[in-house]
């Protein structure tokens, strides 16, 4: 029997929602992905679309609009999209901003955003890193003043995926400079920007500006941008969770979630990577014979499946501690250590088996090879895994 890599996790019906997540991937995904890579965006109405169908906040109680699923869902979503290289909707930042708001926003935070991301009619973004300040969090600069009844919030942001069509921003702000930790807060600012037709995607909310979308050197389809704050006035009840100064502990607790994320990408994505070169290597001729005959290929096979093995072992176990509860920070840190940093090694020797055409843009594995690279810096660099870690030890 061929190498299954089945999930601990996983039970018929979950294996039923893969298969509608396949079906909405493949139909709707897929098909425009070329010309998202070349927009640098998806546009809104995939997001409405994802919405609509129910693959959007599937984690999120049924009461708030969600699903009423748990992390698992959002998984197979998130492995199915990085099993196949697309990365232009970053649904797991937007599952990242609506737990934000499950987690520490007022009952009537949840009540207004949490319906509106589920039904991708608000994109969500989080915005911490800035020019000058990305791993050093407690360095922000953008400050947000409460003058009267409104914050008034000046500053810039960098790197914030989902940044060009994102109508809801989690943007982390010092509210008291004077203090440490206690001085952060993160504010939501609405951006007007929901629809690819309306003009406020172009006119936007004043004192916000969308800067540029980033030319990365992976992950095409995704809008990475530049946020500017210029005197933007929000509402005084804008602050997460209603009470000022709680922001870095807010942004401590969600970790995990994040982190195990990208964890799972990663696997996913080795997998969808194992899969495709196994196909052509057997089909591939190079001196009368398939590539796949040759005992080097072979044995870069089985390590790559020895890797996605023992990968998977950890990676199941961390989502079944995140469905319990108890996976910590410094668990969720490895899965993200080792998954990105496995990745990486395990594409760069997939790849070497395409020959010429895995160097092309073309072949899905080239993508997976440069989408996987940054994987080792956001969500916390890896150096910064590796500080969580040892601070646990
Ligand atoms: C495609 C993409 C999408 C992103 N999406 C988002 C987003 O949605 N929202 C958001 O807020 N940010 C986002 N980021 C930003 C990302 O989280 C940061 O780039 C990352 O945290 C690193 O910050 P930095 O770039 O400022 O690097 P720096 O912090 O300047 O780090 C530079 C180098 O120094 C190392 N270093 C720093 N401190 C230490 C230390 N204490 N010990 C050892 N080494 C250290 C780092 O590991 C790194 O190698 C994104 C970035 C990219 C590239």
């Amino acid at each position: 029997m061929p190498l299954q890599f089945t999930r601990s996790w996983s039970d018929p019906d979950l294996e039923a929602f893969r298969d509608a997540c396949v079906r909405f991937i493949e139909a709707e995904v897929l098909p425009g992905d070329e010309a998202a890579r070349k927009r640098g965006h998806v546009g809104h109405a995939l997001w409405r679309k994802a919405g609509e169908l129910g693959f959007l906040c599937t984690d999120i109680p049924s009461e708030f609009g969600g699903a009423g699923g748990d992390f698992r869902h959002e998984a197979v979503f998130d492995e199915e999209m990085a099993r196949r290289a697309l990365t232009g909707m970053s649904t797991s930042v937007h599952s990242i901003v609506a737990h934000y708001f499950l987690n520490h926003g007022t009952d009537a935070q949840k009540r207004h955003y949490l319906p509106k991301l589920a039904r991708g009619e608000l994109v969500g973004a989080i915005a911490m890193t800035e020019p000058g300040a990305g791993s050093d969090l407690q360095a922000v600069r953008t400050r947000a003043e409460r003058r009267g009844d409104h914050w008034v919030i000046n500053g810039s942001k960098t790197f914030i995926s989902n940044g060009y069509l994102a109508g809801v921003v989690l943007v982390v702000c010092k509210t008291d400079p004077t203090q440490g930790a206690r001085g952060t807060s993160i504010l939501i600012v609405d951006t007007g920007r929901a629809s690819d037709e309306d003009p406020g995607l172009a006119a936007g909310t004043p004192g916000f500006r969308v800067g540029r979308i980033l030319d990365k050197m992976g992950m095409k389809a995704q809008d990475t941008s530049e946020l500017f704050f210029d005197e933007l006035h929000v509402p005084a009840d804008k602050v997460l969770g209603g009470e000022p100064g709680q922001g870095f502990f807010q942004l401590m607790s969600d970790l995990p979630y994040e982190r195990l994320i990208i964890g799972v990408a990663a696997l996913a994505g080795m997998e969808g990577a194992y899969d495709a070169t196994l196909a052509y290597v057997r089909e591939r001729q190079a001196f009368g014979q398939p590539i796949a005959a040759y005992q080097n290929t072979r044995f870069k096979l089985a390590e790559a499946a020895t890797q996605i093995m023992a990968g998977r072992a950890f990676v199941d176990r961390c989502v079944e501690a995140i469905v319990a509860g108890t996976l910590d920070t410094a668990t969720a840190s490895m899965a993200k250590l080792w998954g990105s940093e496995t990745q990486g090694r395990v594409l760069d020797e997939l790849l070497q088996l395409w020959g010429g055409y895995g160097y092309m843009n073309e072949t899905m594995v080239a993508r997976m090879y440069t989408d996987a690279r940054v994987q080792r810096i956001y969500g916390g660099t890896n150096e910064i895994m590796k500080e969580v870690i040892a601070r646990n030890l």
